[in-house]
């Protein structure tokens, strides 16, 4: 899930999938398997999630770190502030992939924000048009009891509103189960 976390970034899931079958089927669908793996050789098998130097190299950095660091055992003890900073200080990971792999791999109530997310907000005046990405978490925080499957539910529902109705240009609010929140 995290080595997904990473590779997701920038492209589409499905892309995600075919370099984790890459690696699954080579063995290498580890953070051993990521460190022990000769560049080229990690390169060519995540080849399909696109900007596989820079995502290879994050990759290798991150399993080395975790490996040297006790693994996921050790970061699994961390409190959520703790285990926040440490993904944050790895190199390609910002707060969305962060708080993702808290989530969906950790199992920590922290909401994640995306594009969607944003979008949804602003357009419906939840937030302000220059809302920062902490901004919008503690909305989310503040208005929702911090259970993980709460976040998780909620998150996904705000993700197909943004691929089915809320689209960048031309948002088919007629049709959006939102439309009634709008304020006009
Ligand atoms: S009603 Fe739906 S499509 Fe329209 S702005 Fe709200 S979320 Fe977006």
């Amino acid at each position: 899930m995290i080595i997904g976390a990473l590779l997701t970034q920038n492209t589409n899931w499905r892309n995600v999938e075919k370099a984790l079958a890459n690696l699954r089927r080579e063995g290498r669908l580890s953070f051993s398997g990521i460190r022990k793996s000769p560049l080229p050789q990690l390169e060519e098998m995540i080849k399909p999630s696109g900007y596989f130097r820079q995502k290879s190299q994050r990759l290798k950095t991150l399993s080395e770190n975790l490996l040297a660091g006790g693994g996921i055992d050790a970061l699994k003890k961390l409190s959520t502030t703790q285990l926040r900073e440490w993904f944050i200080n790895q190199s390609g990971i910002g707060p969305e992939t962060a708080d993702s792999i808290l989530l969906y791999a950790f199992k920590r109530p922290i909401f994640v924000i995306d594009t969607y997310t944003l979008r949804v907000c602003k357009r419906h005046k939840w937030l302000e048009e220059k809302a920062s990405y902490n901004q919008a978490q503690t909305l989310f925080t503040r208005k929702l009891p911090p259970e993980v499957d709460i976040f998780n539910e909620f998150h996904a529902l705000l993700v197909r509103i943004g691929k089915n109705f809320c689209r960048a240009k031309k948002p088919l609010c007629q049709k959006c189960p939102l439309k009634q929140f709008l304020n006009h």
